[in-house]
This record gives structure tokens, sequence and C-alpha cells, in this order.
């Protein structure tokens, strides 16, 4: 009898599984320059510091006029003459003498001399001249230099993934352009007798490829470049130039199908040619069975064929690896509690990702209600869903009003 070269090892927790996987995965090693304006969503791959302060200069936080607080040594109005003004971009070039103060706008340079703003509502002007009165709020509305920022401070760390606020940090400071961590290169395709790409004429028995459609726009990301490599049959000639062209250049490969159990001898015999690939019975639902290894230098990830299960084992054991490549600091996604309005059914042993609908009421609590059926090939259900009811294994059903673990993908409700 021939050894079976790959593992076909007993039921895994989800969080095992998961930690297998982040552990043997290490971030991509190379590093590009990007122009700041190419920069969003990538990974930084060095500390970014302040070459400046920010801001660099002090100046008013509103309209009004600039002046001393010396000239308020005694409770009582004051008045002082306007001795020329400080726009933005075209600062007051005099020096502040006692009794003086100057006309001023937000953001525009406040003379050493001044050390307050008044808003221009507490002023009355006289002429060339204004009076304050006694109860006038003295340091108030000047920005100091480096009050947002100290030269040197850190304006973003290594593995931040870059958001539209770095980048206008960053450009606060004059940053032209950031080291980068280079994309993951990723190549996935589906398996399957029975796909068919869209655009062709469906026959008896075969359906559309859906899930390469899915999982292409889930990989779409600055941080990765992403290589649909199309269908390949249940065929083993195939199956194998497929996976061993694809790790020559890629740094993962995801396939769907044919990762179940029931076809594992096939796959199995193929993967253990390749590489060092496990076939994981991981305690949860959907996404039982999953493949994960290495062929040559290619992380491997072999995925269920239902559609709901590619998206639940994509978000919950495929991203984790992909965003540790890229580079990312490690960050847990978002769960919340909220009120499940119905009863779920579900059987203590699995970890569940159930697909939900979530709503906020106008006191800021949120609602779930299952997104319909929850069979792992029912996309349409999925599609109306905008969150996981994450259910632990030892549940053994929910009754209704009870509070649940959810996860939202669609950030709006
Ligand atoms: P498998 O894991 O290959 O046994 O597939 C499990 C189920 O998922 C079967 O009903 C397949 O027809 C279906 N399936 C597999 N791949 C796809 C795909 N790319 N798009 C839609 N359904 C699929
Ligand atoms: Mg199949």
């Amino acid at each position: 009898m021939m050894a079976d070269p790959c593992s076909l090892e007993p039921m895994l927790s989800a969080e095992a599984a998961l930690d297998r996987i982040v552990s043997a995965v290490q971030p991509v090693s190379g590093a590009e320059r990007s122009a700041l304006k190419h920069a969003l969503g990538r990974v930084a791959a060095e500390p970014v510091r302040a070459p400046l302060p920010i801001p660099h200069y002090r100046n008013a936080a509103v309209d009004g006029y600039a002046f001393g607080s010396i000239e308020f040594e005694r409770n009582r109005p004051v008045r002082l003459r306007v001795a020329g003004a400080s726009w933005a971009g075209h600062p007051f070039r005099g020096r502040l003498n006692r009794g003086e103060c100057i006309r001023i706008f937000t953001g525009a340079a406040v003379p050493d001399q001044a050390d307050s703003v008044v808003m221009q509502e507490f002023a009355a002007a006289d002429g060339d001249e204004i009076v304050l009165p006694a109860a006038v709020e003295l340091r108030r509305f000047v920005r100091e230099i480096g009050e947002d920022l100290q030269q040197g401070e850190l304006l973003c760390g290594e593995g931040k993934k870059l958001t539209a606020a770095d980048l206008g940090l960053l450009a606060s400071a004059g940053v032209y352009d950031v080291a980068v961590k280079r994309p993951v290169n990723i190549a996935f395709f589906s398996t399957g007798d029975e796909l068919i790409g869209i655009g062709q004429a469906l026959s008896a028995g075969r359906i559309y490829d859906s899930n390469r459609y899915m999982l292409g726009s889930l990989l779409i990301d600055p941080c990765y470049r992403a290589a649909d490599l199309g269908v390949i049959g249940d065929n083993r000639e195939q199956l194998e130039a497929a996976l061993k062209r694809a790790a020559q250049n890629h740094d993962v490969i995801i396939t769907t199908g044919g990762a179940s159990v029931g076809e594992a001898d096939f796959i199995a015999e193929v993967l253990g040619r390749l590489g060092e690939i496990h076939l994981w019975k991981i305690a949860m639902k959907p996404g039982k069975p999953l493949a994960f290894g290495k062929i040559g230098k290619a992380f491997f990830f072999g995925l269920p064929g239902n559609p709901v299960a590619v998206a639940v084992t994509f978000r919950q054991m495929v991203e984790p690896a992909l965003k540790r490549l890229a580079g990312q600091a490690p960050a847990h996604p978002l769960r919340i509690r909220a009120i499940c309005t119905v009863p779920l059914k579900k059987e203590p042993g699995r970890l569940e990702f159930q697909r939900g609908v979530l709503t906020q009421n106008a006191q800021g609590e949120f609602f779930v209600a299952a997104g319909g059926g929850q069979g792992s090939h029912l996309l349409g259900a999925m599609a109306r869903s905008n969150c996981y009811i994450v259910l632990p294994a030892d549940c053994g059903g929910v009754r209704a009003n009870e509070a649940v673990w959810v996860e939202p993908f669609g950030v709006a409700l």
C-alpha cells in the first residue's frame, strides 16, 4: 500500500489552524519607494519620522487680533493700536511694540512679541485702534511650534497600512515619498470539471464559476498583485502543471474546490508530490476542509469549493496570512455584541460563521438576524448579509433576544 504523502489530520480547532498558518509565514523582504500620491493602502516598510516640527511656526487658531498678554497688567479694558496685519501665507514683517496689536487670520504667523489671539467678535474696532474688554482670555488661540508633532516624532510606524490621514500627515511634514513593502504576488484558480466561465452557454451538469469572481474581488488591494489563472479541470496532470508553474513566480497560490475529504485521495497525491501540504479538517463551519502548505517557495491554500465556505475561509484563514506576508502589523477584525432577534440552530462541536443582517437602532444598540439559509452553497443569502454571526464551538443554538458576537463585513448598516 502506498503511504499517503499528505497527512490527514484529525479535527483541528480554528484557532490552532490559524496559529499554524500565521506562524508559518514571514513578511516579504523586498521594499520599494512609492511617491506619496501612489502610496494609499501600501504598507510602510520602515518608520517615518517628522523631519520638522508641525506646526513649524507659531500661528493663529482663529481670525482676530494678536497681542501680548503684558498689555493686561491691570484688570481693565485695553486700547491697542492696530500696527499691521498677518495673513495666511503673508506674515507681518514688523515688530510689535507696547500698546500695539495686529489684525490676524487663521493659520497666519503670530509675531514673537504676541502670545494671545482674541477672536474678532470680542474686539471693538475704533479707527486704527481696538478696545478689548478686561475679561478677554489671555494666551489663547496660538498654535505653538510642534503642538501637533515634534521634530523626530513618529509619523507612521513600520507595518502601517497607509490611510488617507497618514498621507495627509506625511504631506504636512513635506515627506515626498515613502518606503513601502513590495506587493505580495498571488495566483488563484478554480478547480472542477463542472465549471464554466461566464459568457459561455450552460449545459446540463455544468455551473458558472463564481468563486473566481468573488476571490478576485477579495484580492483587490494595493498590497496584493493577484493573477487569475482561470479554471483547471479535475485532472491530475493539469492540476500538477498549473501548481508547479504558479509556484515559480508567486508568493501565494489559492485554489478553490477539490480540497474536501471526499476527493482527498486524488488531490492528496498531487499535493504530496509537489510539496509539504497538510489536509486539515478544521472544527469550523463552513470551511471544514482546508489544505495548507508550501509548493517550492509559494504558500498554498486549498479552499473548499462551496462559495460561502470560500468567503469564510478566505477571511478567517487566508487574509491574516496575506496581511502578515504584506508586512502589516497584526490586527484583529472588528467584532461587536448584538442582540439576535431570531432563534439560530446550531450543533455543538464547530465554530460557526453564520451569515447575518446587522442593524442599529436610534439608541445605537445593535441587532442581528439570520441573512437567509445557512447552506455553504447559498451565495444569495451571503450577498444579502452584512456580517458573520460568530458562534463558538460549544454553543448549541441561540434563543431569540440572546446576545451574540458579530463580525461586520460591510461597514455601513
Ligand atoms: P468540491 O470542494 O470541489 O467538492 O466542491 C464543492 C461544491 O462547490 C460543489 O457543489 C461544487 O460544484 C461547488 N464549486 C466548486 N468550485 C466552484 C466554483 N468555482 N464556483 C461555484 N461553485 C463551485
Ligand atoms: Mg470539485
